[in-house]
């Protein structure tokens, strides 16, 4: 289940960082809101590389990491 979560997100990043575009080795799945764990949709995960990470962390301290993936890992 969670992997075909992982799939769509990455597909949907275009296996990018969501938010500077980096073709990271290491990508983070978060949440983009914390409100629905656990009934987490599709559209409120997000793709992002550690640095993004990081800053994402510093935004909102809230945000929590899903799963950090390394991309191909199949
Ligand atoms: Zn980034």
């Amino acid at each position: 289940m969670w992997k075909k979560k992982r799939n769509w997100v990455l597909k949907k990043a275009d296996y990018r960082c969501e938010r500077c575009g980096a073709d990271n080795k290491q990508l983070y799945v978060n949440h983009k809101t914390y409100e629905r764990v656990g009934y987490e949709e599709q559209e409120n995960l997000i793709a992002v590389c550690k640095s993004c990470h990081g800053k994402l962390h510093g935004e909102n301290p809230k945000l929590d990491i899903v799963s950090l993936f390394r991309l191909h890992e199949d």
